[in-house]
This record gives C-alpha cells, structure tokens and sequence, in this order.
C-alpha cells in the first residue's frame, strides 16, 4: 500500500517541486494551499502524513500542527515542518505544538525521503493498532484515544550510550530535571540492559570509539523486547549518511552535535509522548482480547478459546504425530445444588471446582469452562491411559471433600461425571469432541460420579 502524503504550502511551486520529488518515489500526494484546507483533509482521514509549511498567511503551521495534535481524531498523523527559518528556537517551538520532525528548505531529497518513510513506517503500525482499539472499545474499553491526549512525555529514564565523559555529562545535565538518565559508555553493555525493559528511551552516540552503533540499533531493533524502544541518535554533521543509515534501520529520531537543549528536551518529550500512546492502544486492545477469551466468574478461558485452541493443539499433535486427549466435565445435579442453597452459591461452588480441577491436571494441560457447568481439558502429549488416571484423580478430589462457601458456611458435596477420548490418526477436533461427549453421556447414563472412555 501506498503512503498518502499530504503537502501543504501557500506558494504553488514549492507545493509542485514537493509533490514532484514524492510522487517519483512512488508516494501518494494531495495538496492543500492553506491552514484550513489541510484540516479539511485530515479531517476526512485522509493521509498517512502531513508536510506541513510554517508561514503561510491566516492560520499558520504552529496552530495547525497544534489543532491536528490535539484532536483525538487527528493525534497520530506524523507531522513534519518545513520551514525556511533554522533556529533551534523554531524547532522548539515546532516541537511544542507536537510536531514529529521538521525539514528546512531548501530541502534535502534523501533526508526528506529518509523522514517520510521513517515516520510513514511507524502510521502503519499506529493504524493497525488504533483499529484493533477501536473494535476494543466497541466491545466495551474504556476509550484508549482521549486518556492518551493527556501524555505529556515527560518524567521515565533514559539510557545514555556515549563514551566521551564530557559529552555525556553535558546531555546528562540537560535532561536531568525532567529525566532520570543513567550514563552507559560501553556499548556492549547496551543490549542486555535495555532487555529488562527499565528504560523508557535510548539516546546513542553515532560516534563511538571502536563501535559501530548502527549495529547496537540493528540488534535491538531485531529482537522483541526492544522492538518498542524509541532511539534517538546523536550525530555529527559530516554523519549525514549514516543517520539516513540509522533511520532505515528503525531508529525513530536523531539530532546533530552540537546539541541544543530545549531541542532535546523536546525531541525526547515528543518521541516518549508517541511511544506512550502506542503503548496505551496496545495494553487497551490486551486486556479486550483477555475480556473476549476468559470467563470472569472463575478466571478460566472460556468456550470461543476453546474452540480456537483444540484446532491448534489438534493440528500440533498431528504434525509432530503426538497423543492427545480430552476430557469433559459436567458437575452432577448441579440444578438441584442452586435450588437448594441459591444461586450465589451455585457460583461460589463453580469457582471452587475450577479451582480444584486446575490443582490436580498438569500445568500443560489446558481446562476451560465451556458452559455453565461443563468444563474441558485438553491434555496435550498424552494417551488414554495416562489421561484415565488424570481423569480419575479429578474425579475422586471433587468428592472427597465438600465446599465450604464464603459467607454463608454451607458445606455442600458435589460430584462430577467425567467422558474422556483419545484422539484418532483422522481426528478432527469436532469428532474428538463429540466422542469425549458421548463418553460423558455414558458416565451420566450409568449412575454419574464416574469416568468413561470413548471406546472409539
Ligand atoms: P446432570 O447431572 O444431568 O448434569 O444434572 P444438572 O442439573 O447438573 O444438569 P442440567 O444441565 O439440567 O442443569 C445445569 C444447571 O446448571 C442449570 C443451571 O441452573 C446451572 N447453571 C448453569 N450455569 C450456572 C452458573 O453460572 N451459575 C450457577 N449458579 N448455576 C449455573
Ligand atoms: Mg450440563
Ligand atoms: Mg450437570
């Protein structure tokens, strides 16, 4: 898919020279002349990033980046400035109003690719992640997008990776009222400390003594722990190639030496401010995930995880030619347990079993409640023998001791019938799971309180 690149300039040639360079690249571009048309687009969700002037008369680029920054709707879209002025103050400023990066005119072809593709990179990430929030919050979340406007990106810590002390020292003082910032000078130390995910962002020299850094970012951008961690690299001017190097590789940000402070302060704030709203999204779509797949009134995974995950447990035991086995539970009348004491403690007994079951299977064994009072339990790597004496043990610690239930004291003595089956070589989790059925119905059939077999 194609990257839609919005361009916005009030001088027409600059937008054409703009489109002209991205449509070569094969991106895809609209443009708008104005403040107020570049919000009309967006606000048609219609781009993956914006190129956005700075002067242009009427509205501004500052107060459209900050209109943009602080829409819900619109909060994700990378903006990047391109402006004519180059003060550190102006990129501040830029920064402030939530820009992600800023290009000065004239601007440079492979820097301008370079950012475009970094950050239109990181938006296919973002969308992937604001849709499954989306379904999240349809199927109840609370709302992930407005809680995250609020994330200023200030406070976390930060790791150092510099080996020249003065230098390190200086960027340390700079950072150290908002930050805590540990100084780190030797690079293979890098890896294994930014695995125990205490750091909140990386800054990395590009200039290190006898170390090549782009290989730090490499490794780290490769493994899964520290796939997630903003990098922001420190360069030299004559390093220009290297950071584009840098940039293809994944790391999210750079600024060039010497190194203005507000302008760290914020390009740190803007990239924790960004990686803290993925991370929001993510721990939002997590836990609506947990919500689908788990029965809250014993914690256990529920029927649609069952049915997702015999096809798989199915599908491994065939293909390493492995057993497996099933058994059901259903809980003797259990109908007659609600009459009795109440339906409350009809629940509390239901968690009680759950979790005696969970005591006494193996911790591969994998038991969910299919129904209200049916469970399962697949037992991976396991034939009908073994899975008999499971079975068994099940059985026998359900009824040798009552439920006490909390509160009202009542000390109540179930039973449960259990069908059990092996799977076949042609067995597919649906005929695997009616034959434990028939099994169960056995069981009830002959008295309950007992295990059978599929005969098969
Ligand atoms: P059988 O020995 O044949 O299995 O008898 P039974 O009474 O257990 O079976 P039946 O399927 O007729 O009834 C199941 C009962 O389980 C009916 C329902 O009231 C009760 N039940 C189902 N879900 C829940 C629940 O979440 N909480 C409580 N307290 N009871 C439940
Ligand atoms: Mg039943
Ligand atoms: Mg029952």
């Amino acid at each position: 898919m194609t990257a839609k690149i919005l361009v916005v300039d009030d001088i027409l040639p600059n937008v054409r020279l703009l489109e002209a360079r991205l449509t070569a690249e094969y991106f895809d571009v609209t443009t708008a002349m104005n403040g107020a048309e570049a919000l009309a687009v967006c606000a048609q969700d219609d781009c993956d990033l914006i190129l956005l002037d700075v002067m242009m008369p009427g509205m501004d680029g500052f107060e459209v980046c900050r209109r943009l920054k602080k829409n819900p709707a619109t909060t994700h879209l990378p903006i990047v400035m391109v402006t004519a002025l180059d003060q550190p103050s102006d990129r501040v400023k830029g920064l402030e109003a939530g820009a992600d990066d800023f290009l000065t005119k004239p601007i440079d072809e492979i820097a301008l690719i370079a950012r475009v593709r970094s950050l239109t990179r990181l938006k296919v990430v973002l969308d992937d992640l604001r849709n499954r929030a989306s379904t999240a919050v349809a199927l109840g979340m609370p709302d992930p997008f407005t809680a995250a406007l609020a994330e200023d990106g200030l406070g976390g810590r930060i790791l150092l990776v510099d080996d020249r002390p003065a230098s390190a020292a200086q960027l340390a003082f700079m950072l150290r009222d908002k930050y805590i910032v540990e100084i780190e000078p030797n690079p293979n130390d890098v890896a294994a400390k930014v695995a125990s995910g205490a750091y909140d962002l990386l800054i990395v020299s590009l200039g290190l003594q006898g170390f090549d850094a782009l290989r730090l970012c490499g490794q780290l951008r490769s493994q899964e722990r520290t796939r997630q961690l903003p990098i922001l690299c420190l360069a030299e001017m004559e390093d220009r190639t290297r950071v584009l190097r840098a940039l293809d590789l994944g790391v999210n940000d750079f600024l060039m030496r010497p190194v203005d402070g507000n302008e760290l302060i914020a390009r740190v704030r803007s990239n924790l401010r960004r990686k803290r709203y993925a991370d929001k999204l993510r721990d939002n779509v997590q836990a609506s995930l947990e919500l689908a797949v788990v029965d809250p009134l014993t914690g256990l995974n529920n029927r649609r995880y069952f049915e997702m995950h015999l096809s798989i447990l199915v599908k491994q035991a065939v293909d390493c030619d492995r057993p497996l086995s099933m058994m059901i539970l259903d809980i003797d009348h259990f109908k007659g347990i609600n009459d009795t004491y109440g339906h409350a403690t009809g629940d509390q007994i239901l968690k009680g079993f759950a979790k005696r079951v969970r005591k006494v299977i193996r911790i591969p064994d994998v038991i969910c409640r299919i129904g209200g009072e049916e469970f399962v339990v697949v037992m991976p790597d396991t034939n009908m023998e073994v899975a008999a004496r499971i079975a068994e043990r099940v059985r026998a610690e359900i009824e040798q001791e009552r439920f006490v239930v909390p509160h009202s004291g009542a000390a109540v003595g179930i039973t449960v019938s259990i069908g059990l089956a092996e799977r076949g070589d042609d067995d597919l989790p649906d005929g695997l799971f009616s034959r434990a059925d028939r099994a169960l119905y056995r069981s009830k059939s002959n008295g309950r309180n007992r295990v059978s077999a599929d005969a098969a």
